[in-house]
């Protein structure tokens, strides 16, 4: 099995075990190279992740998941959502300042 692939499995189980933990559901998860962000998440449940999200930090990548996932309940960064973060990843604005 080739490494990238390797690092593909880690992060869609990565990806999987959030998707438990919030509730939120999974159809299918491709990471591919995209041209404007880190991910996208369709109402349908399937996710997008850029390639570069292979080479976060495991926190990072936590982040840019649980952000994601968190759009199925909350379509915006309001309020609800901005409590959200905060309940399943702590001091995530920290974790945002370091992905720009
Ligand atoms: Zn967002």
């Amino acid at each position: 099995m080739k490494y990238i692939d390797k690092l593909k499995d880690e992060f869609k189980d990565r990806v999987n075990n959030w998707a438990e933990r919030i509730q939120v559901p999974v159809v299918s998860i491709s990471i591919r190279r995209m041209k404007t962000k880190w991910a996208s998440y369709s109402t349908t449940g399937r996710l997008t992740f850029d390639l570069d999200v292979l080479n976060l930090t495991p926190e990072l990548q936590d982040y840019v998941i649980v952000h994601e996932l968190l759009h199925y309940r909350v379509p915006n960064h309001g309020r609800l959502w901005k409590s959200l973060m905060k309940a399943h990843l702590g001091d995530f604005k920290k974790l945002e300042d370091m992905l720009k």
